[in-house]
């Protein structure tokens, strides 16, 4: 067991001079051995107290409710010694908690919090905002629109709601919900122009038949609802009432899925194209939102990341068969991978076959790596370069990466978790559309005319926050922290970048180290990083030396799992490190690339059959900042590979 104690004690000297922005990450988190207590501690205590003189300062003629002298009652006691009791049975259990902050820890999408976040939560909850409306949180909900802006301008989205098409964003409980809401936005736009047809709506441009109402792409349909409302307006008050009345009736958010399919016999429920590498919430969003996971078709990757041709293939067997398309979701960043799919890939085909009369919209499920676009942009917002964005990293970006991070610009809608790469609490997921106009085709409230271009409407519209998002009551202290979080460190690589840039320095010596363990450890096992890694996720197969069986090396690495996961049963402080497993299968990878992997491990290929039909790799999230300990000299990397090896060559010897 490798000595826990820095030697020589107590600290050595520093062992790096350090790089640009490394003293300000210094103050950015709490810190693996809670460095930054003090500035944490005067935080809260201050702003504790600045919230009290509050109360105290909003009638202050009022008098103590509770009287002065209620401390000394044995009742009150009482009550405060049972409160503890609890708190201290809840403190003591929470230490089996997953120890995130540490740099021992590279299993899931967690890490440290950033302090300007979790201080901006702390302070902000004793106010308790609602962001349901500004009712509620005058405050807050204004905050969260400001952050929704913040994440748009992060995309290359229009920010500027002085812009009649300016971008709108709202947060979620998590990506996940993020997803349905990008589901049910795209379909009120699809389904909104065919809503018109059947109103009988006619000198505006509606198209001529319903296959062509249903394949307007987004664009197109936020421009005819814009022409759609601005007719209204034109009207008399009764006027408007009927025909707005007509479109409601035939609204597929009125009928229903059954009843509104039934009225366009021409019009098959919409798919929506997926790669295989996915999160299962696009599984969920699909049956959630009635459309049924059949209707989820799901495209080979190659790479791990979305095969360009089989969605072009894919996209025209759609067309021949006349198979309306909802969405392609485009992965920025897959959660067991952490591959990005080719964003400009796919906007280009779907401007070929939009030619051919199928239009659909792009959703960028950027869950797990839409921070990193910070990394992309120039404090002014412009993008920057691969060779600037290059300087610094030894593969990063691959060209291919720098291309999907450019064309986010040109989709049209985007999923980001502030709780992953955001280093936020969780309760923040994010959804962010590129023109705000199609929120009123998800508004609760009818009456949705609304001024163009005008920036304090658009902010007295979204105040309204409870109209257009799939929850209702919710945390504006949420809100604050992301908000805060967004002004202390804005996001382009100069500030909030410095904590992706550490993540992917990170993975790059990961995937180094990776090489020299594969080359220390022949004979004893067979270990390759199956796939280069994209971003900040780097996977690990293993196979024992001599073994040509699948089904024992999966067992093998489940069995080296055990050691590598949390147990509760088990004192936290017995764990060396945490890492998570996954599975490569066929189709993600491709053929070519399969027979690679399974050859370097030394695994006969025809042990992969259909009912052992994939790999088991340890898979790891390299998003703490620390992994690299410049203060001291340490790679918790190199620590984790020794720790590797002495468990390995344990296992393996006779
Ligand atoms: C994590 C993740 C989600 C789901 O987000 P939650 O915040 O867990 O709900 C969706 N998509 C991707 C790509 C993810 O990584």
């Amino acid at each position: 067991m490798p000595n826990t104690l820095p030697s020589p004690y107590p600290f050595p000297p520093p062992a790096h001079a350090p790089e640009p922005g490394q003293r300000m990450l210094d103050a950015c988190f709490l810190g693996p051995y809670g460095e930054n207590d003090t500035l944490l501690e005067k935080l809260v205590v201050e702003f504790l107290r600045d919230h009290v003189h509050w109360r105290r300062n909003f009638h202050p003629e009022d008098p103590p409710a509770i009287p002065t002298s209620a401390a000394q009652h044995p009742e009150y006691l009482a009550l405060e010694a049972r409160m503890r009791r609890e708190l201290h049975q809840l403190s003591a259990a929470l230490k089996q908690s997953v120890p995130f902050h540490s740099p021992r820890y590279i299993g899931h999408m967690a890490s440290d919090l950033l302090l300007p976040g979790l201080a901006a939560q702390i302070l902000a909850l004793p106010y308790n905002p609602n962001n349901v409306s500004e009712d509620a949180a005058p405050i807050t909900v204004q905050l969260e629109v400001l952050a929704g802006l913040q994440l748009a301008r992060m995309f290359g989205y229009p920010s500027d709601p002085a812009r009649p098409d300016c971008a709108f964003g709202h947060l979620t409980s998590g990506g996940t919900l993020a997803n349905y809401q990008a589901l049910r936005m795209a379909l009120a736009l699809k389904a909104f122009p065919v809503a018109l047809r059947a109103a009988g709506v006619a000198d505006i441009g509606v198209p001529g038949d319903d296959w062509q109402a249903f394949n307007l792409a987004p664009d197109a349909a936020i421009d005819l609802l814009v022409r759609w409302q601005d007719w209204l307006s034109t009207l008399g008050e009764g006027e408007r009432r009927r025909w707005r009345a007509r479109f409601q009736e035939q609204r597929l958010e009125t009928l229903g899925m059954f009843e509104f399919f039934s009225r366009h016999p021409g019009l098959k429920v919409p798919q929506v194209l997926a790669p295989v590498t996915a999160h299962y919430s696009w599984s969920k969003g699909l049956k959630m939102l009635g459309l049924g996971r059949a209707q989820l078709r799901l495209v080979a990757t190659r790479g791990m990341r979305m095969d360009a041709a089989a969605l072009r293939e894919a996209l025209e067997q759609c067309e021949r068969e006349r198979q309306p398309v909802l969405m392609v979701v485009a992965v920025l960043g897959s959660t067991e991978y952490g591959t990005i799919d080719p964003v400009d890939a796919i906007v280009q085909a779907r401007a070929d076959v939009a030619a051919r009369g199928l239009g659909f919209g792009i959703h960028v499920d950027a869950a797990w790596g839409g921070y990193l676009a910070t990394l992309f942009r120039n404090p002014d917002g412009s993008l920057r370069g691969l060779d600037e964005v290059h300087a610094g990293y030894r593969d990063f970006p691959q060209p291919e990466v720098h291309a999907a991070f450019a064309a986010l610009a040109e989709t049209d809608s985007v999923t980001v978790d502030p709780h992953k790469l955001g280093y936020l609490p969780y309760g923040t997921g994010a959804f962010v559309c590129r023109d705000h106009r199609a929120t009123a085709l998800v508004s609760e409230q009818a009456d949705y005319v609304f001024k163009q271009g005008d920036r304090d409407d658009y902010m007295t519209r979204y105040r309204q926050l409870g109209q257009f998002i799939p929850e209702g009551s919710k945390a504006g202290a949420a809100a604050a922290a992301v908000y805060v979080t967004h002004r202390v460190l804005p996001l382009d690589h100069a500030n909030f970048g410095l904590m992706p840039r550490q993540t992917v320095l990170a993975a790059e010596a990961f995937q180094e180290r990776a090489q020299r363990f594969a080359d220390d450890m022949r004979g004893v096992v067979a270990a390759t990083v199956p796939f280069p890694p994209d971003s900040n996720l780097v996977c690990l197969a293993l196979n024992p030396h001599g073994n040509r069986d699948l089904a024992i090396a999966n067992a093998f690495v489940r069995r080296l799992y055990d050691e590598l996961r949390c147990d509760p049963q088990r004192p936290l402080q017995v764990k060396q490190f945490f890492s998570s497993i996954t599975t490569l299968q066929r189709a993600m990878v491709g053929e070519a690339e399969l027979h690679c992997i399974l050859d370097a491990l030394g695994i006969d290929p025809t042990t992969m059959h259909e009912d052992n039909d994939r790999l088991v790799i340890l898979r790891h999230t390299l998003m703490n900042p620390h992994l690299i300990d410049h203060e001291n000299g340490i790679s918790y990397i190199d620590r984790y590979f020794e720790y590797l090896g002495t468990l390995l060559r344990g296992r393996t010897s006779p």
